[in-house]
Formats: structure tokens, C-alpha cells, sequence
């Protein structure tokens, strides 16, 4: 069934990313009764829902100007939060975020039309995009795909899979039995530095942490910030540096994969935890051209269809020419307030 009224955008995705987006088209001045915005939950995505209790990368006054960086957020209405109390210099749970999020949600859902579903499938035609949902169809001339990412896993047979959500929440973690567990952990990641202090807290026998290469970190320069993306901050940057570049603490080993002991040592593992990054959720199904890619440098899957968020993070090198992909809130608002103006050109 085609509906007769189309909206200008549909923004499907009610994490960060799409947060981001229907406030800045609202910024914009596309009328709220023109965007419509699809999500099953609307409880700030995986922020809100999986990674309340982890430590944030990014410092409080970033969060902040994020938070206060849409207009149409009103973020200036909002009730005292305990995110006002933190130093605007350190880091902090990303609890602290979610809760904002889910208030400039909620007040966002009031004015835009919002569908509480999820969307199955993509159709061009018409010059319009038709939108299959679990519940109904919506039709848009433009739709923004804001939908996320998983946790990659790496299959090694014969290991109990402890999933990352767990290993960084202490309350979900202290709730396994891990006496005596020898816990693999791969990766050398934010998250894997979080999880590796969590793991030890418990009465494990060893954690290995297979790796493949040094740590980065990032480093604070005057006007910009080497490894942003890609180097350890805030509380797993000073864990990393006393622990993993420092001393290992009693019970912790490590093992470059490429070396002669990883087969033996991954035997004597009962337990992993994969922190080795994130891919793309699955994508609604576009029947007339199979899986889009994006481009990585402004977004565009295909006329009118963009891409935001970690699903399509912006890719861009730093002033040494290190590239690497851009994942955070603020960068998710910065990249698209350079390329929104492009994308309202780059029409069905
Ligand atoms: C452990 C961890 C720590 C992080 N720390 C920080 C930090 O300190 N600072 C920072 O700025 N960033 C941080 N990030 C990075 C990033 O900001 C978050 O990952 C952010 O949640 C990504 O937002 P998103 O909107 O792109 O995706 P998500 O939060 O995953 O939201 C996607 C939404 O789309 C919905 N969706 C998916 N498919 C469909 C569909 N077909 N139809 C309808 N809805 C759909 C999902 O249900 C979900 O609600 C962190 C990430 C992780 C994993």
C-alpha cells in the first residue's frame, strides 16, 4: 500500500546518530510533520541500552557541546542532570549521556512523526523511497540509515563466549560464575581495556590477552587530537599505560597472535571476550541493487539515502595522514553539518 502523504525525510535509527539527524533537519527548517522516524525501541540506542555502565572515550565538555550543539534539542529546557556536575574535563559513564539523550528523545518524538518498529526494506520509485516496516510503509524523498553497530566475533570452537555488553558492565559481569575461568580477551581496543581490569576483579585464574599490535594512545594537541579515533583515553589509556605498557598485574599474560605459543596458550583458555571492533548492522534489505556500500566521505548510498553514525562513519586523515574512521557523537553532529548540505542537493 502506497500512503499518499510523503515525508521529506525519514530517518530510521534513534541512536546517537539519528538524534543528531532529526535535529539538525529540524535546525534546517524542514517542518517536524515532514520527518518521520523509525526505531523499535527510541531509548538512545546502543549507548542507552548496552553501554550505560562503560567509561566514556570522550570528555564531559564534549558530550556537552553535542548536547547543546541542536537547537531544535532544547537541551537548555532540560532538568538538572548529574552530567552538569562533572568536570568538563574528565571522562565519564555513558550513563550520563544516555539519560539526556532519552530526554531530548522524548521531546523530539513529540513534535516529529515517530514509528516504533523497525524497517525491513528499501524501495526507489517514484522518486520516492518506500520504506517497509514491521508495521507499515513509510514513504519519504529522502532517508537517512542511522542503524548502528555490533560487536565483530572472531569464532574460535571450544571457548564460552562471554559477549562484550557483559564484560564491560561490572553488575552483568559479577552475575557469571568465572572461579578458576582462564578468560581469553583479543583485541587491544577502548573496550578492551575496560574489560580487562573488570575480568580481574573476579576470582579468575588467568585472563590472556591476545593482541596484535602496540597500543595507541591518543594525545591532546592545541587544536586537534592525534589518534583520536583510534588511540586509548581516559580511564582505559591510564589503565593501559600502568598495566599493559607497565607492569602486568598478578594473573594477566599477553600473546601476539602471530606467535609460536598462541595455539597452546588459546588450549588453556575456557572463556573469550572479543573486543576486536565493530561492524555495520544489517541493513534493511534493498531488493533492487542487493547490499549498498557508502561512500566513505559524504555519506551517499544512493539518490536521496545517506548513511550516519558508526553504521557509515566519515573517514578522514589527521594532519600526518593517518587515516582513520570518525566515531563519536560530536563528530557524528560536525560531519554531518558538512555534508547535510550536500545530501539536501543530492535528491530522488
Ligand atoms: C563501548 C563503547 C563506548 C563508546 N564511548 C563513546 C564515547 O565515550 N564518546 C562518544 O562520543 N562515542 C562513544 N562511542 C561511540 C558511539 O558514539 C556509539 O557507538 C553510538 O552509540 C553510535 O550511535 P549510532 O546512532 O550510530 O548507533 P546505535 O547507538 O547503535 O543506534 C542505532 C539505532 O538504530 C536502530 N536500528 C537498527 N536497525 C534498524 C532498522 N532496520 N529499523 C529501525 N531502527 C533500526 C537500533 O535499534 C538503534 O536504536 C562508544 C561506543 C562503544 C561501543
Amino acid at each position: 500500500m502506497w500512503y499518499m502523504a510523503a515525508y521529506a525525510w525519514a530517518v530510521i535509527g534513534a541512536g546517537p546518530a539519528g538524534i543528531a539527524a532529526v535535529g539538525r533537519l529540524l535546525d534546517r527548517g524542514i517542518a517536524a510533520a515532514k520527518i518521520a522516524w523509525i526505531d523499535p525501541a527510541f531509548a538512545a540506542g546502543d549507548l542507552g541500552q548496552k553501554w550505560r555502565a562503560v567509561s566514556s572515550n570522550t570528555i564531559a565538555e564534549t558530550f556537552l557541546n553535542f548536547l547543546n550543539g541542536s537547537a531544535a534539542f532544547r537541551f537548555s529546557e532540560a532538568p538538572p542532570l548529574p552530567l552538569h556536575d562533572v568536570d568538563p574535563n574528565d571522562t565519564c559513564a555513558l550513563d550520563l549521556v544516555a539519560d539526556p539523550l532519552v530526554w531530548i528523545t522524548a521531546q523530539l518524538r513529540e513534535r516529529v512523526d515517530a514509528f516504533q518498529t523497525t524497517a525491513t526494506a528499501l524501495f526507489l520509485g517514484n522518486r520516492r523511497w518506500r520504506i517497509e516496516t514491521d508495521r507499515q510503509e513509510v514513504v519519504s524523498e529522502n532517508v537517512i540509515l542511522a542503524v548502528g553497530a555490533v560487536p565483530k566475533k572472531l569464532a574460535y570452537p571450544g571457548l564460552d563466549e562471554i559477549p562484550v555488553e557483559v564484560a564491560l558492565d561490572p553488575d552483568r559481569l559479577a552475575e557469571r560464575s568465572l572461579d578458576g575461568a582462564t578468560v581469553a580477551v583479543f583485541g587491544s581496543s577502548h573496550s578492551s581495556m575496560i574489560v580487562l581490569p573488570n575480568l580481574l576483579r573476579h576470582p579468575v585464574k588467568r585472563v590472556i590477552n591476545f593482541y596484535q599490535s602496540p597500543l595507541k594512545y591518543a594525545v591532546y594537541l592545541d587544536d586537534w587530537i592525534l589518534f583520536d579515533d583510534t588511540g586509548l583515553k581516559g580511564r582505559a589509556a591510564a589503565w593501559a599505560r600502568e598495566n599493559i605498557d607497565g607492569v602486568y598485574p598478578e594473573r594477566l599474560e599477553r600473546c601476539w597472535v602471530s606467535s609460536p605459543e598462541f595455539d597452546e596458550l588459546l588450549a588453556q583458555c575456557d572463556r573469550a571476550v572479543y573486543t576486536v571492533g565493530f561492524e555495520r548492522r544489517k541493513l534493511p534489505e534493498t531488493p533492487q541493487w542487493g547490499v549498498l556500500d557508502y561512500n566513505r566521505r559524504n555519506g551517499i548510498l544512493a539518490p536521496g539515502l545517506f548513511g550516519l553514525g558508526i553504521a557509515f562513519p566519515e573517514y578522514a586523515e589527521d594532519p600526518y595522514g593517518f587515516g582513520q574512521y570518525r566515531v563519536g557523537l560530536k563528530k557524528f553532529m560536525d560531519y554531518l553539518d558538512a555534508v547535510l548540505p550536500l545530501w539536501l542537493l543530492y535528491r530522488t
